[in-house]
């Protein structure tokens, strides 16, 4: 009889716990978004939590917590409540270059985060301000070795996706530009269709709506193959510079210790986020490729990471130096 009391009051907590748990979200969730509004990470970020708030039943209202290259924001959601209701909007950048390049780092991306899916690959695109007389890379590059100490890009900071792009493609050329670093390519777009710097390497997300509109010149797809959104424009071996592809995946995470139950609920989400006609479309439409079913998942995320880090640590260290977290 004992026995069976006792069964039948584990049940009641067992069930009362996962009650608990399936009641997630309680309270509207904060999506991070580790770099200034208006950018590529935070334009995707905006329409997954537009459309994750309707799956979720809450809102996902996202917040810009943006400096040092995007581990401000990364650090604050490694030290959140593990509780689903901070995630965060993390790529290639804040994830993988940032581990390789800052001996000092706040977080490790494979253990302080919980890892919930990879979410959209994007190709970054080469891109100079309007006023550069340049019409193909071979032009470009010419340009720059004749202009080098004038000669500025931008990027959204040491360890950033466009940093990381804009080694790559000076590496390619043998030359060595200024950087200017801003909170996020969002600003920095301005600043470069204003023609106050000269050139960025950033997801071509970005920088879609601008070449349409002709208000910056598109010079190359850092990828090996064409983007249908941006059909005219070359490939990086096309171009010249073949090897320097560089694709800023972008993953959803949430802290370390997120339980299974709320990773779950999370990922459903996302998943039916990438079902929606309308989100397809417009992550298409902005040169994004959707990830196959595949490379979903929390294992399928954590897989490539390690993957990436092997990767990209030798590429990184042969084009950027080590540094120290300000
Ligand atoms: N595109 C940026 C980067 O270079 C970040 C952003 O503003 O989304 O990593």
């Amino acid at each position: 009889m004992r026995t069976l009391i006792l069964a039948a009051a584990v049940a009641m907590a067992v069930s009362a716990g996962a009650d608990a748990q399936t009641a997630y979200p309680s309270r509207p969730v904060t999506m991070v978004v580790p770099f200034a509004a208006g950018g590529p990470t935070d334009v995707v970020a905006r329409l997954f939590a537009q459309n994750m708030s309707r799956t979720l039943g809450q809102q996902v209202v996202v917040e810009n917590v943006a400096g040092a290259a995007g581990s401000l924001g990364v650090s604050r959601v490694a030290r959140a409540a593990p509780d689903g209701h901070t995630l965060l909007m993390g790529h290639m950048g804040t994830q993988i270059a940032n581990m390789i390049l800052y001996d000092n780092l706040t977080y490790d991306s494979r253990t302080d985060l919980e890892p919930v899916s990879l979410v959209l690959n994007v190709s970054q695109v080469l891109v100079t301000k309007k006023a550069m007389p340049v019409d193909s890379f071979a032009q470009f590059a010419d340009f720059l070795k004749r202009n080098q100490a004038t000669i500025s890009y931008a990027t959204a900071g040491v360890g950033s996706g466009s940093h990381i792009g804009g080694m790559l493609v000076q590496s390619a050329i043998g030359v060595k530009n200024e950087m200017i670093g801003y909170r996020g390519t969002g600003p920095a777009m301005n600043d470069l269709v204003a023609g106050h710097v000269d050139w960025m390497a950033d997801q071509i997300t970005n920088a879609v709506p601008q070449i349409r509109a002709g208000t910056i010149r598109a010079i190359a797809v850092l990828g090996d193959r064409r983007n249908p959104s941006l059909p005219d424009v070359p490939t990086t071996a096309e171009a010249g510079m073949a090897g320097a592809n560089s694709n800023i995946w972008h993953a959803v995470y949430g802290p370390k210790g997120m339980p299974a139950p709320v990773v779950e609920a999370v990922l459903k989400a996302v998943r039916e986020a990438l079902a929606d006609e309308t989100v397809k479309a417009r992550l298409v439409d902005l040169g994004g490729d959707l990830p196959p079913a595949e490379a979903m998942g929390p294992a399928a995320l954590r897989r490539h990471m390690d993957e990436e880090l092997a990767r990209w640590t030798p590429i990184i260290r042969s084009v950027a130096e080590k540094t120290t977290l300000q």
